[in-house]
C-alpha cells in the first residue's frame, strides 16, 4: 500500500483531527471505504486481548495504549482512524505478519530484541517495561526463584518465556499458550500458580472487574522490555517516519494523555517516555 505524502497544509489538519482522535481509539474493523481523500486501509498489527494495551471490546470497538499509538502514527502517515483496519498479531506472528506484508505495522507490545532484529526493524522505543510475575493475592512467591518447580504460564514467542527458562526459573513448569487471556484463566482456576509477562499487561488483567482483588503483581523488574514499533526489515524511509511521529506524540502531550486515560484505570506506574533508538539493557 502506498502512503499518501503529508503536506504542510494537511498536516495542520491532521494535528487538530489528532487532537480529536488520538486518544480516541474506538476504530471498528469493518471495512467500509473510507470518506477522506481517496486514501486507501492501512492494516496495523494489534495484540486484541490486553486490556490497557491492545483490545478487542465485545462490540467491535478497539482500545489500549498501543492502539492510541498505532493511530496516533497512522494519522502522522496521513491515514484518518476509519481508514485504519487493525489485524491481531499474536506474540508468536509478529515476525510472519510483517515478513509476509500482512500489516505495515506492529504496535502490539513488542520488544524490540537482537534477534527480532534480524528480521524485522523497529522504530522506537516507544514504552519501557519490565517483565514481572501475576499471582493469586495469597500466594507464598515473593521472588523468581521461587516458581521452580512450580506451574508458570507464558505466551509462546514471547520474551517473557524465554527468559523464565534461560534465566529466571529453569525448572519451573512452564506451559505456554498462545494468548496471555489464556494464562490468566489457568491463574484463576488454579491450573497455574503464576503468569509471567510485562507488568503492563499484567496490570490490565489485573484490574479488570472479573478479576478485582484476586491476583497482584510482584513487582520484580525480572527484565527491562523496550517497546518498539515493526516494520518490515528493509523498511528505513518508515522507520524514520513512524520514528518522527511518536516523537510528535511525545512533545504534543499526546503520548502523556495517552498513558493516563489507558494506565491509569490499572494504577499501572509507568516508565517515562523513552528517548527514540535508547534501548535499556
Ligand atoms: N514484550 C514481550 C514480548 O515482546 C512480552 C509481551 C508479548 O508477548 O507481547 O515478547
Amino acid at each position: 500500500m502506498k502512503l499518501r505524502k503529508v503536506t504542510a497544509a494537511s498536516a495542520v489538519v491532521l494535528s487538530i483531527a489528532l487532537s480529536a482522535t488520538a486518544c480516541g481509539g474506538g476504530n471498528k474493523d469493518n471495512s467500509s471505504s473510507s470518506s477522506s481523500g481517496g486514501g486507501g486501509k492501512i492494516k496495523i498489527g494489534i495484540k486484541y486481548d490486553q486490556p490497557g494495551l491492545g483490545l478487542k471490546e465485545p462490540n467491535g470497538d478497539f482500545s489500549g495504549f498501543d492502539v492510541d499509538v498505532a493511530t496516533y502514527i497512522a494519522g502522522q502517515l496521513g491515514y484518518k482512524p476509519d481508514q485504519i483496519q487493525f489485524v491481531e498479531t499474536k506474540s508468536a506472528d509478529r515476525e510472519n505478519a510483517l515478513s509476509r506484508g500482512d500489516v505495515k505495522f506492529i504496535v502490539a507490545t513488542y520488544s524490540i530484541t537482537p534477534k527480532r532484529k534480524e528480521k524485522v526493524d523497529f522504530a522506537g522505543p516507544y514504552l519501557l517495561a519490565h517483565q514481572d510475575l501475576l499471582i493469586k493475592k495469597d500466594s507464598d512467591i515473593t521472588k523468581g526463584t521461587d516458581l521452580n518447580g512450580k506451574k508458570l504460564c507464558s505466551v509462546t514467542g514471547s520474551t517473557s518465556a524465554q527468559n523464565v527458562q534461560q534465566k529466571i526459573a529453569p525448572k519451573a513448569q512452564l506451559k505456554e499458550y498462545s494468548g496471555y487471556s489464556e494464562c490468566i484463566a489457568g491463574l484463576q482456576s488454579g491450573a497455574v500458580d503464576a503468569v509471567t509477562t510485562d507488568d503492563s499487561i499484567l496490570a490490565g488483567f489485573a484490574a479488570q472487574d472479573k478479576y478485582k482483588g484476586q491476583f497482584k503483581l510482584a513487582g520484580l523488574k525480572l527484565s527491562n522490555e523496550n517497546y518498539g514499533v515493526g516494520v518490515k526489515k528493509g523498511d528505513t524511509e518508515l522507520v524514520n517516519k513512524i520514528n518522527k511521529a511518536i516523537e510528535q506524540m511525545e512533545s504534543s502531550g499526546a503520548w502523556e494523555a495517552a498513558v493516563k486515560k489507558n494506565f491509569g484505570p490499572a494504577n499501572y506506574q509507568n516508565e517515562p517516555a523513552p528517548k527514540i533508538g535508547q534501548i535499556v539493557q
